[in-house]
């Protein structure tokens, strides 16, 4: 398959604005910046184009296909589409917070905190972020300042409990930061209480006042998020639009870590490869059908694997799913008078069973084994019935299929 990487920026995403990484498996100690450049030598080894500045804009969906337009104007054109473009933190906006970016001012305590043993530090916001990410700083911080700017905390009242009980921990309320200073690295904040400034000594100021995901941003059509705008996906990676994946910071996860946005792109990868394969064989089956119910179609469909001689679906039984094969073989057999099992039909890639007991609402006539290691499409009674409403030469094809193998299984 052809894939390219699009990035509005240099390839390596946060991980270029972090000095030292020191928990990416494998990597004791390694920069940003180097871990960045492997990974992209790794990829392009294994032939990833990577295009870099190169802004989306938009991603529609057109029949089967997303396209992709970028900022210049470009449009792309793909089956698939993994989203990941991380978000970004909320910033205070103050002098000196740019100019301390990775010298005393951070946006991640469990990607920094360490660097800070016996330090004093100052967490800035006063939400669930914060307080964990504080609860995580007293690991390492002599003493660490919890500025808020109103009087009330908005975090869960255990992590109020735990981390305001600590005696090195101290509230600073109702408060402001207005600056942030040092000489090469931080130093102090200034901040404003009751109208007064007041400098506080830190050498690490640690910003949780939100994070804003980026990604939903970029879909004209609505593509489900929860209410903080992360985009929501299946344990597949998949997102609410067919053949829309996304992995890493903009998904909607417990961490923000580079493990897990690895972790998060291996998988949906591995499903595109597939949806991609299923989609292109529905295809194939059904020429006939609406591109983008074959899309719709392939997105509801549940990937089923078996080995060698496992049933897949059993004569008499109920007829609940209809299956298409991607990889492997399968064997249908019908039970005969003297109760041994006479094989009436052989399935290979791209063909179809389980439509007749569907179609005609009878028991399964036979039973369907796997010959060999089987890979299927299923698509459970609602989504078969959908695909055979939206197109009139599909359901004929299928009922004369159907009506076919109805005959050659009648009892004999
Ligand atoms: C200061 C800091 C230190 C950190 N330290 C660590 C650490 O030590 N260990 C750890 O595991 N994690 C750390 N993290 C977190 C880690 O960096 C992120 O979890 C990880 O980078 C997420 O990867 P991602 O691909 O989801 O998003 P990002 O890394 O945010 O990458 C998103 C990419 O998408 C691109 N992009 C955005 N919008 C568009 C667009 N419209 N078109 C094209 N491209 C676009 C951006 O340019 C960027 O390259 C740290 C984070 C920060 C901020």
């Amino acid at each position: 398959m052809k894939v390219v990487l699009l990035d509005s920026k240099d390839v390596g995403g946060e991980i270029l604005n972090t000095e030292l990484i020191e928990d990416y498996p494998g990597f004791e100690s390694v920069t940003g910046a180097e871990l960045a450049r492997k990974m992209a030598d790794h990829a392009i080894k294994f032939g990833l184009k990577i295009e870099t500045y190169k802004s989306v804009q938009e991603v529609r969906s057109e029949g089967d296909h997303k396209i992709v337009t970028l900022v210049d104007g470009t449009e792309l054109s793909a089956y698939a589409v993994l989203v990941t473009v991380g978000g970004e933190p909320t910033k205070l906006g103050v002098v000196g917070e740019k100019e301390y970016h990775g010298r005393g001012v951070s946006y991640c305590a469990v990607c920094d905190g360490a660097f800070f043993k016996g330090a004093d530090l100052a967490v800035i916001g006063g939400g669930d972020s914060a307080f964990q990410e504080g609860l995580f700083l007293t690991r390492f911080a002599k003493k660490l300042y919890v500025v808020h700017r109103r009087n009330e905390f908005r975090a869960q009242a255990i992590l109020q409990d735990r981390l305001l009980k600590m005696d090195k921990v101290e509230p600073i309320t109702p408060a402001e930061v207005t600056e942030i200073g040092g000489n090469g690295d931080v130093k102090w904040i200034d901040i404003d209480r009751d109208g007064k400034t007041e400098r506080v000594k830190v050498e690490g100021v640690f910003v949780f006042i939100g994070f804003k995901p980026v990604g939903r941003h970029l879909f004209k059509e609505h593509i489900e998020h929860d209410k903080n705008g992360y985009l929501i996906t299946d344990q597949y990676m998949r997102t609410s639009i067919p053949g829309v994946y996304a992995a890493g910071d903009t998904r909607a996860q417990l961490a923000k870590q580079i493990t897990t946005a690895v972790g998060d792109a291996t998988t949906a990868v591995l499903h595109a490869e597939r949806y991609i394969e299923e989609l292109k064989d529905l295809e194939r089956a059904f020429p006939s059908e609406p591109k983008d119910v074959v899309a719709q179609t392939v997105s509801k469909a549940e990937l089923q694997v078996f080995a060698p001689g496992d049933l897949v679906l059993k004569e008499g039984e109920v007829a609940d799913r209809f299956y298409m094969i991607i990889k492997g073989e399968a064997e249908a057999t019908q039970r005969g008078p003297d109760g041994s099992q006479i094989v009436i039909n052989r399935f290979g890639p791209g063909d179809y069973f389980g439509e007749v007991g569907l179609l005609n609402d009878a028991p399964r006539l036979a039973t369907v084994r796997a010959k060999t290691s089987l890979e299927v499409m299923a698509l459970d009674r609602e989504t078969f019935a959908g695909l055979m409403k939206s197109s009139q030469a599909t359901e004929d094809e299928v009922r004369r299929v159907a009506a076919g193998r109805t005959r050659a299984a009648s009892p004999r």
